[in-house]
């Protein structure tokens, strides 16, 4: 029988990687994790939790103009980047110690180095003490994903969204570039800030994929917050200057700013990992191919994740490696279903969105009736804020089951991960009709839209 060093080797401490290591070694698996970096990838360190400490941060600039019609004087307020950069990087260190306990609780062997895929079984690792191999039975690759920014002529001067957490000085004029979750989330918290944002989108309008409502709605939200949001246009060049980076637009007019944050999309993190030589069929940007129990084209080799470049979202990743663990270590042959995944932008007022959008629907199930309210959320009655909600639901007519639920309003992700768990068991409006409501909340409207549109 052939030498194993371990039963599962995992390439990547992220958000897939150490779920499928640390419930791999509770099965009682002998587990390696190669990490090049930070524990906890993406999302820990340059990904969803910093960006969500930061939207915090940002609301408060709402919170301060909205609290003067309750009858709350906060005098004058400042914000203090320098705080906020330090609290995020104090508070990201300690959630890296506590993947660390995550791991090292079952027994799983962490190594500090870049790890490359010698053949179905083999891993070499490049560590600060030199080479290290590992044979291993199964290898999971999880090593996630990076920025991707197109080349043109001062692209050099860009950042992107790994480098705007840490930015030095403060970007009192920032240009963000591209219309996709990124590029929204970003221009708002830093028009939260307090910085004056320019946001460029190359097409009709942001976040392609979304139902046109939420996307037109969204699009006037950011503006009405003060985002200079400027569709069909690009840039052209951009110079560094002694005022700043002076950037060309696709029109010929100009722009100086003190940023550019470039959103423009992201592919899988691939290079220098030996997939090509080791024979691990790859698509689109290098993609890791996989089936439906994320194995790839090398039966011992699976990829779970972005490096996948499927759907892009922690909770996906974490689902895909339970799939992968029970498949390994458990006895669960099951499959994880991509329908109705719910999603939210994290954008000033939050997208929350689950199921079809009114477009795909149609597509789908042809005949679809569709139930929408736009209205003034009732804390603004006093705030003066003219933030407005809309919320929609999509019904196929034949069955009479909800297959789309979306808002755009406060706190849009917390109120829709509820219905997610409705519209996975198949919740039919009859249903939906027949729930009562929670008064006075927003969140009501959804048990309450009688007449279609
Ligand atoms: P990652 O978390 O990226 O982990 C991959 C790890 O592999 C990294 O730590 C990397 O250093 C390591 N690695 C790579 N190559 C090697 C190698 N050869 N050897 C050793 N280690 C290697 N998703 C949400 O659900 N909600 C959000 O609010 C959200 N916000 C986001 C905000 C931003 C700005 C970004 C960029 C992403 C956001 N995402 C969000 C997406 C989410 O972060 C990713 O979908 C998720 O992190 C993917 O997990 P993963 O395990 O595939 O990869
Ligand atoms: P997206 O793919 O969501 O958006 C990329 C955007 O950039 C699109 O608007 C795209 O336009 C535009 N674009 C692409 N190439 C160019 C170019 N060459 N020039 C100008 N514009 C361009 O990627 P993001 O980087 O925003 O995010 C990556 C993924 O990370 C997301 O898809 C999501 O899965 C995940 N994520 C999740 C979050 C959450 O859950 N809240 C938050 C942040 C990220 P077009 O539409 O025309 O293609």
């Amino acid at each position: 029988m052939a030498h194993h060093d371990c039963d599962l080797f995992v390439i990547g401490g992220g958000s897939g990687g150490v779920r499928a290591a640390r419930m791999a070694a509770q099965r009682g698996a002998r587990v390696v994790l190669a990490e090049a970096a930070a524990l906890g990838g993406t999302c820990v360190n340059v990904g969803c939790i910093p960006k969500k400490l930061y939207s915090y941060a940002a609301h408060f600039a709402d919170d301060f103009r909205d609290a003067a019609g309750f009858g709350w004087s906060a005098g004058n307020v400042s914000f203090d980047w320098q705080v906020l950069k330090a609290n995020r990087a104090k508070e990201i260190s300690r959630l890296n110690g506590v993947y660390a306990s995550l791991l090292k609780g079952p027994g799983v062997q962490v190594v500090t180095g870049w790890a490359q895929l010698v053949d179905g079984h083999n891993v070499q690792v490049r560590t600060a003490a030199g080479q290290r191999s590992y044979a291993a039975k199964h290898v999971l690759v999880a090593t996630g994903g990076r920025p991707s920014v197109p080349t043109f002529p001062g692209c050099e001067h860009v950042i992107t969204s790994d480098g705007m957490f840490d930015l030095e000085p403060f970007p009192k004029r920032l240009l963000v570039v591209g219309g996709g979750y990124i590029a929204c989330e970003f221009a708002s918290i830093f028009n939260g800030l307090g910085a004056r944002v320019t946001q460029l989108y190359r097409a009709e309008q942001i976040l392609r994929g979304f139902d046109g409502d939420v996307r037109r709605f969204i699009a006037d939200e950011m503006r009405k917050h003060g985002v200079d949001l400027r569709i069909h246009m690009d840039v052209k060049a951009i110079e560094k200057t002694s005022h700043g980076l002076a950037v060309t637009l696709a029109d010929g007019s100009t722009l100086t700013v003190d940023s550019v944050l470039y959103a423009t999309g992201r592919v899988p993190n691939v290079a220098g990992l030996g997939l090509e030589a080791a024979g691990v069929a790859q698509g689109k940007d290098g993609a890791i191919v996989v089936d439906e129990h994320y194995a790839t084209s090398l039966p011992s080799v699976y990829a779970v994740g972005d490096v996948t470049a499927r759907v892009q979202l922690t909770p996906v990743a974490l689902g895909e490696a339970m799939v992968v663990v029970d498949r390994l270590f458990g006895a669960g042959k099951r499959t994880m279903g991509y329908d109705f995944i719910p999603t939210a932008v994290f954008t000033h007022p939050n997208i929350g969105t689950v199921g079809y959008s009114e477009a795909e629907a149609r597509k789908v199930f042809g005949e679809v009736t569709v139930f929408r309210s736009e209205f003034k959320a009732l804390k603004h009655t006093l705030s003066g804020s003219g933030e407005r909600t809309l919320m929609k639901l999509l019904v196929d007519t034949a069955t009479d089951r909800v297959v789309g639920l979306h808002m755009v309003g406060a706190d849009a992700g917390e109120v829709v991960q509820g219905f997610a768990v409705a519209m996975k068991a198949g919740a039919t409006k009859a249903v939906f009709d027949s729930t009562i409501g929670i008064h006075p909340t927003a969140a009501e409207e959804f048990v309450t839209l009688r007449e279609p549109v």
